[in-house]
């Protein structure tokens, strides 16, 4: 996998940034979510329009109970958990706005007060 540069968020005081349970490492900011009526593997997940700091596993079709998508895990680039994934092509019109966007599973965050 080669070299991953970590990225950083830098936000004002009192903002609250999104990071990997298990390491910490920064992947969102409440800027960036999208919506909090997910649901993941593990419960509640939250869709963001974009993460930082993840890398994708393998391309693979999941039938979920708003149809059938094409995804790829993705996981923390410092401990390498996977802590959601990111939606490829929803086949469903009515869910084309998830394509492109990332789910992180909210059991797997935790919210860093800055
Ligand atoms: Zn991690």
């Amino acid at each position: 996998m080669g070299i991953v540069y970590k990225k950083y968020f830098h936000v004002k005081s009192g903002e609250k940034i999104l990071v990997c349970q298990a390491c910490k490492t920064h992947f969102a900011t409440y800027d960036l979510l999208i919506s909090r009526e997910f649901h993941g593997q593990y419960g509640r997940a939250y869709l963001f329009s974009n993460v930082i700091n993840v890398y994708t596993g393998e391309t693979e079709d999941r039938s979920m109970r708003t149809g059938l998508h094409t995804v790829q895990d993705i996981h923390c680039a410092e401990c390498s958990t996977v802590v959601g994934w990111k939606y490829l092509v929803a086949y469903e019109q009515s869910q084309r706005y998830k394509e492109g966007r990332f789910i992180l599973e909210r059991t797997l965050l935790h919210q860093q007060q800055v």
